[in-house]
C-alpha cells in the first residue's frame, strides 16, 4: 500500500514534479482541488460556495519565498484579495460586531514563509502587519496557516506579538506535533482563533506522532479543549469520526452550534459539508488558487492514496 510519507518523498523529486505538471491525465484531479489560476477564478468559485450557505477562506498558493521581492509580491496579492473580497455581496452584507470577527463569511489564509519568513522575522512580521491593517480596514480576518515544524515556534511567537494590535487574526495547530497540547493552552490564553488540523507535512518521529491512532487521540483531546475554552475554534477535518465526536461533545456540553465552525478543503466531501449546514452548523471551505499548486496538490494526494490509484488506472486505460 502506498504510504503518506512515500508519496510525499517521491513527489518532492523534480522529475516527478515535471511529469505531474506536464501530463494531462493529472488535470481533472488538479482542478478538483484547486479553484483556479487567478484571483478572478477563485472569487467566482468562492461565490458558488457562499451560495450554498458555506463560508470560505481563500488561499493564494505558494510557500517559501526565495527573496524579498517575491515576498512583497505575495503581500500585494494578499492585499488585492482583501480588496476584492470587500466587494463581494455576501461579504458586504456581513456586519461585524466584534474585533475578532467570528463567523465572517469570506476571509483569507496566508503563510508566513510567503510573507518572507526565510528572509527574516522582522521583514515577515512587517508584511503580515501590513496585510492585517488592510484586513482591519475592511472588517476582515486573516489566518496564518501552519507549515512544517521548523516554523512552528516562530509562528506562535509572532501571533502572540501581533494579536494585541490585531485581534482579527488567528492561526492553525497540528495535532500530530507533540507540542500541540501546550500550544492549545497558549492560544486559549491569548484569545486567538485556532483552526485544529491533524497536520499535513512530513515530520520526523522526534517531533510528531508517527502513528495515526495517536494523532487521532490528540485531535479529539485538543478539539474538546478548544470547543470548551477556545474562541470560535475551527474543527478542520474530513474525518467523519472526528466530526461525529465534535457533534456528540457539543450536544453533551450544551455548547452553542454558532460558537465554532467545521472546515474542509475545496473539492473534498461536498456531501458532508452540505449535510452539516442542513444540521445548522457553520461550515467553511478552504479555497486555494494560483499557479504554485504543486506542493499543496501532493499533500492532498498523500492524504488519500486512492487518488493515485485512480490516476494510474486512467493512465493504463489510455
Ligand atoms: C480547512 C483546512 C485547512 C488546513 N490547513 C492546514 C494547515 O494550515 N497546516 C497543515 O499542516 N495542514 C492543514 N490542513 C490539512 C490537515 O492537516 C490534514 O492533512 C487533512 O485535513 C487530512 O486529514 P483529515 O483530518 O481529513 O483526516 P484523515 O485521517 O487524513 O482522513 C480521514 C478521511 O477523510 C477523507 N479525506 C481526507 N483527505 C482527503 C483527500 N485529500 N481527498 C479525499 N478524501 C480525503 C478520507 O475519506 C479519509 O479516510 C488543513 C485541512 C483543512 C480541512
Amino acid at each position: 500500500m502506498l504510504s503518506r510519507s512515500l508519496i510525499l518523498r517521491t513527489s518532492a523529486w523534480p522529475p516527478v514534479e515535471r511529469l505531474v505538471r506536464n501530463t494531462r491525465i493529472f488535470r481533472p484531479l488538479v482542478s478538483r482541488f484547486i479553484a483556479g489560476d487567478n484571483l478572478n477564478e477563485a472569487i467566482d468559485a468562492s461565490v458558488k460556495v457562499l451560495d450554498r450557505d458555506i463560508k470560505v477562506t481563500l488561499d493564494y498558493l505558494g510557500e517559501n519565498t526565495a527573496n524579498e521581492a517575491e515576498a512583497l509580491e505575495a503581500k500585494a496579492t494578499y492585499i488585492r484579495m482583501l480588496d476584492r473580497i470587500a466587494n463581494v455581496p455576501q461579504f458586504k452584507a456581513y456586519h461585524p460586531t466584534d474585533g475578532r470577527l467570528p463567523a465572517d463569511p469570506l476571509n483569507i489564509s496566508i503563510k508566513l514563509t510567503q510573507c518572507g519568513l526565510d528572509q527574516g522575522e522582522a521583514f515577515a512580521e512587517k508584511n503580515y502587519r501590513d496585510v492585517l491593517e488592510v484586513a482591519k480596514s475592511h472588517g476582515n480576518f486573516v489566518r496564518i496557516d501552519m507549515e512544517a515544524s521548523a516554523y512552528t515556534e516562530r509562528t506562535m511567537a509572532m501571533i502572540e506579538r501581533v494579536f494585541p494590535d490585531y485581534p482579527n487574526t488567528g492561526t492553525v495547530l497540528q495535532s500530530y506535533l507533540y507540542r500541540t497540547d501546550e500550544d492549545v493552552e497558549r492560544m486559549i490564553a491569548l484569545g486567538a482563533r485556532v483552526r485544529l488540523v491533524k497536520g499535513a507535512y512530513l515530520e520526523p518521529k522526534e517531533v510528531a506522532h508517527p502513528e495515526k491512532e495517536k494523532v487521532d487521540e490528540a485531535y479529539v483531546r485538543q478539539m474538546r479543549r478548544l470547543l470548551e475554552a477556545g474562541f470560535y475554534p475551527a474543527i478542520a477535518t474530513q474525518d467523519e469520526k472526528m466530526i461525529d465526536e465534535a457533534k456528540r461533545f457539543v450536544a453533551e456540553k450544551k455548547i452553542d452550534k454558532g460558537s465554532f465552525e467545521f472546515q474542509m478543503l475545496y473539492g473534498i466531501r461536498r456531501d458532508l459539508q452540505e449535510s452539516l449546514v442542513k444540521e445548522g452548523y457553520n461550515v467553511r471551505v478552504y479555497v486555494p488558487f494560483g499557479d504554485a499548486w504543486y506542493p499543496y496538490f501532493t499533500r492532498r494526494l498523500a492524504e488519500r492514496p486512492a487518488n493515485i490509484v485512480f490516476i494510474a488506472k486512467s493512465f493504463f486505460k489510455g
